[in-house]
């Protein structure tokens, strides 16, 4: 298992805004890191360049220390995983699994018998062991991207690269999944990359999250640390959902309209700024309790919670609560901001 360095590496397909500016990454033997952000950030770009797929137009790779980009794609070890990954539709699922080991050059191959225990090992690893002789087509789509995976890990990669592995699957397979992969890392130990637009997968799979937006890196860190202490407006907004509140920071006091509604952290400015908080980061009270004077505005049940509108001022928050508690619209409430992060606008 390999460390793997990414230093200011830049991308431009020559069209407008670079794909990837400057992105430097460290990421330790056997750590599983996820590469998280919206759709056109450039995480699968970036992942191309690590596996050889693409090349950089500025930077490096190194695969401990010693430089990746030099080395024929072929050869650098990597096991790739993507969100379709079409199986060989005519082979079955124990030649899928085999044939990275099969087209190698005849020096390099491993015996048929060697071969043969090597692919029930992986079967048995993603407990798949019965399905050898099955046909994708006779598969689910979660046992696919088992087979997948077992394909990937055939090699002996280095590097284990999976770009959105769970996308195309619903989400209680992705959730059994996830448990399930990061299980398998434990395992396994393979440095991993692993890419998903889903914040949740994220924060429960990674030891580090990579948060991206529009070709750079926004935050590097510890599910907690994304997740507590996000570093930029745009990181908390995709961290999960919140309230975002247009407000005026006003010598140390936050305003929405005309009611302050927070004091201000030190480091903004006055000036407008936007106000970000989690539904679960509110709690309501009976009106003359601490808290500012709201309004119930609207109410739906979301899962297991049931989900509140209230306004303040001219904002509107949305706070979680306990699903027995009973909130009539109109109703007059005390609200509380628990945890809410103050950023500067513009
Ligand atoms: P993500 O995987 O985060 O959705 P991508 O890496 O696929 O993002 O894309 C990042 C940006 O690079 C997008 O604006 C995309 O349109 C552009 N891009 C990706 N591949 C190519 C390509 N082969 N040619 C031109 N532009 C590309
Ligand atoms: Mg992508």
């Amino acid at each position: 298992t390999v460390a793997v360095t990414i230093q200011e590496v830049g991308k431009s397909f020559g069209n407008g805004t670079p794909a990837l500016a400057d992105i430097s990454l460290d990421v330790a033997p056997s750590e599983l890191v996820a590469l998280l952000g919206p759709s056109g950030s450039g995480k699968t770009t970036l992942l191309r360049i690590v596996a050889g797929l693409e090349q950089p137009s500025a930077g490096r790779v190194l695969f401990d220390g010693e430089d990746a980009l030099s080395v024929p794609v072929r050869q650098r070890g990597i096991g790739f995983v993507f969100q379709n990954y079409a199986l060989f539709r005519h082979m079955t699922v124990a030649e899928n699994v085999a044939f990275g080991l099969r087209s190698r050059p005849r020096a390099q191959r491993p015996s048929e018998a060697e071969i043969r225990t090597r692919v029930a090992d992986l079967l048995a690893l993603v407990q798949l062991e019965a399905f050898g002789g099955r046909f994708p087509a006779q598969l689910s789509g979660g046992q696919r991207q088992r087979v997948a995976l077992a394909r990937a890990l055939a090699i002996e990669p280095r590097v284990l690269l999976l770009d959105e592995p769970f996308g195309a699957l619903d989400a209680l397979v992705r959730k059994e999944l996830r448990k399930w992969l990061r299980e398998l890392h434990d395992r396994t130990g393979h440095t991993t990359l692993f890419v998903t637009h889903d914040q949740e997968e994220a924060l429960e799979l990674a030891d580090r999250v990579v948060v991206m937006g529009k070709g750079r890196i926004e935050q590097v860190g510890t599910p907690d640390d994304v997740y507590d202490r996000p570093a930029t407006a745009a990181v908390f907004g995709f961290m999960g959902e919140s309230s975002r509140i247009e407000v005026d920071v006003k010598g140390g006091v936050v305003v929405a309209g005309s009611t302050a509604i927070a004091a201000a952290t030190a480091e903004v400015p006055d000036g407008p700024g936007l106000l970000y908080v989690r539904p679960h980061d509110i709690s309501l009270g009976l009106p003359g309790t601490p808290g500012l004077k709201g309004e119930v505005r609207a109410f739906r049940r979301h899962g297991a919670i049931r989900r509140v509108e209230v306004e303040v001022g001219n904002a509107l928050f949305e706070a979680d609560i306990a699903p027995t508690v009973r909130v009539p619209i109109g109703e007059k409430v005390a609200v509380r901001l628990d945890r809410a992060r103050l950023f500067a606008s513009g």
